[in-house]
């Protein structure tokens, strides 16, 4: 495979700024392995070849004139389809917004720009981010690269599968419920979620707003801190964004003995739910490997763990309720040609053009919203979330870091179904506003690859950064294995 594209973004961004690589290059390898895999995998909804190069030029020829580099200066990003960028499309994967074009950049996106970061194209999602497979998509179903017969996950499923495939060095995702880790994990990447509120939700096309983040893949911890450190900080177009300075989330990496003064707490709860048996083994394998390097192992436990599937479910559809009333066909997005009162334009605007799944969770929201269940449902699940963040934050006064597998299971086929208590471990740290992160651990005897999940304090992103970082050093897990498509 061309050097280019097993480059880390750390490297390439300081051969591109000392002129060594182009960034025309970097992108024209990236645009050639597309050519070469996307058949397959089908991860992107949208590619802008000849925007992209004529940016790359731009950086090229700031460089050649001295001119002083961007931190990501001429390095290719691949975006997922629901942050926008002013003046393209951004469909979420949805037939409603297929025509729409944003008005404005996301924070992210304006900070990205500054940064001289090139946009390579936009990735397939499940339809809205609903979904853990990205088989919601109204237009294609992305596949793991893998294993082309499975799911990649979701919803940022096609974020993960351009990472992990090599299409792009790195990528963002969004991440309500595991949206982001989940996919990292399926496909051998690093996949990050910050603490609530640390970058901003500002041009997200939102699915459920209090648990919603913006965040990365990539193919090691120190590419995401670096993004991280570029998109980071505080938005006052985000309201719930904190006011956090733009920190080097990279300093302080080269420590070693990391592990030494960490406690590492594992949920007691784990037990409690059948997993994977080749998940478990490697899982097991990856506590001792820290142990070995001076972690003490702690048993934590949060037992209202099992609360939350029915947690998330109904909090997250009651904001889907809310967030999608806006898609009424009036304001923006599909409007149906077919009205013939305005009622009966609202509900065909949204019958024509939205997917199963989003009618299922905008019915299931709106019950739950009702003034005859608002209090048995929605108050009682904002009540147990309360709850299972004292659960939580009563383990965290007990050790640094929950580690866990990433996710319970492993992918399956196209059509088939996950356990809802899959993602459980990843849920909890939307529902708590806690950052967490996916790192590769190992492959299974059928080379798919698995990883497990740090969970953090709220705001010791930068702590985490460092644990991940460490843990990647002594995982075993070979970064440079590519899979065969
Ligand atoms: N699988 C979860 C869901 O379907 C995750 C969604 C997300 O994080 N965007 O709600």
């Amino acid at each position: 495979m061309d050097e280019i594209l097993t480059c880390s973004v750390k490297d390439l961004r300081t051969k591109i700024c000392a002129g060594e690589v182009k960034s025309v290059d970097a992108v024209k390898a990236c645009y050639k392995r597309i050519k070469e895999v996307e058949p397959k995998v089908k991860a992107f909804l949208k590619l802008n070849e000849e925007q992209a190069l004529k940016h790359a030029a731009a950086s090229d020829e700031k460089i050649r004139s001295g001119q002083k580099c961007g931190v990501l200066e001429g390095v290719p990003i691949a975006i997922k389809d629901n942050i926008m960028i002013k003046g393209e499309s951004m469909t979420s994967a949805s037939k409603y917004l297929e025509n729409y074009v944003s008005p404005y950049d996301a924070t992210v996106i304006e900070r990205l720009k500054s940064a001289g970061a090139v946009f390579i194209g936009r990735t397939n999602m499940d339809e809205f981010a609903m979904g853990g497979s990205t088989e919601t998509s109204a237009y294609q179903q992305t596949a793991n690269p893998w294993d082309i017969t499975k799911i990649p996950g979701g919803s940022s499923g096609g974020s993960a599968a351009a990472v992990s495939s090599a299409m792009a060095p790195f990528a963002l995702g969004s991440d309500t419920g595991g949206s982001i880790r989940q996919p990292a994990g399926f496909t051998g990447i690093v996949g990050y979620k910050p603490s609530y509120g640390l970058i901003s939700r500002y041009g997200v096309c939102a699915l459920a707003s209090s648990f919603d983040q913006i965040g990365s893949f990539s193919k090691n911890v120190y590419d995401t801190a670096l993004l991280v450190s570029v998109i980071a900080g505080k938005d006052y177009r985000d309201p719930v964004c904190e006011p956090t300075e733009q920190t080097d989330y990279t300093e302080g990496f080269d420590n070693s003995g990391v592990f030494k003064k960490l406690k590492i707490g594992i949920p007691k709860e784990l037990s409690n739910y059948s997993s994977d048996g080749e998940i478990l083994k490697s899982f097991d394998n990856a506590v001792r490997n820290l142990q070995l390097e001076g972690a003490e192992i702690v048993e934590v436990s949060a037992p209202s763990y099992k609360y939350v599937p029915a947690l998330y479910k109904v909090i997250m559809c009651a904001e889907v309720s809310a967030n999608i009333a806006t898609f009424d066909g009036i304001r923006y997005g599909y409007r149906s040609p077919n009205g013939i009162s305005l009622n009966d334009e609202y509900a065909k605007s949204r019958g024509e053009s939205l997917g199963y799944e989003v009618k299922k969770r905008i019915l299931f929201g709106t019950y739950v919203l009702g003034a005859k269940n608002y209090h048995r449902c929605y108050h009682q699940a904002q009540r147990v979330r309360t709850l299972l963040i004292n659960d939580l934050n009563k383990a965290f006064s007990e050790c640094d870091f929950i580690f866990s597998p990433s996710t319970l299971q492993m992918p399956v086929k196209f059509g088939e179904e996950l356990p809802e208590e899959c993602d459980i471990f990843l849920i909890a740290a939307n529902l708590g506003g806690f950052p967490g992160i996916t790192v590769p651990c190992g492959f299974t005897k059928n080379r798919m690859p698995m990883g497990v999940h740090f969970m953090g304090k709220r705001f010791s992103d930068a702590k985490l950064f460092q644990a991940a970082h460490a843990f990647e050093k002594i995982s075993g897990f070979d970064m440079s294995q590519y899979p065969k498509i």
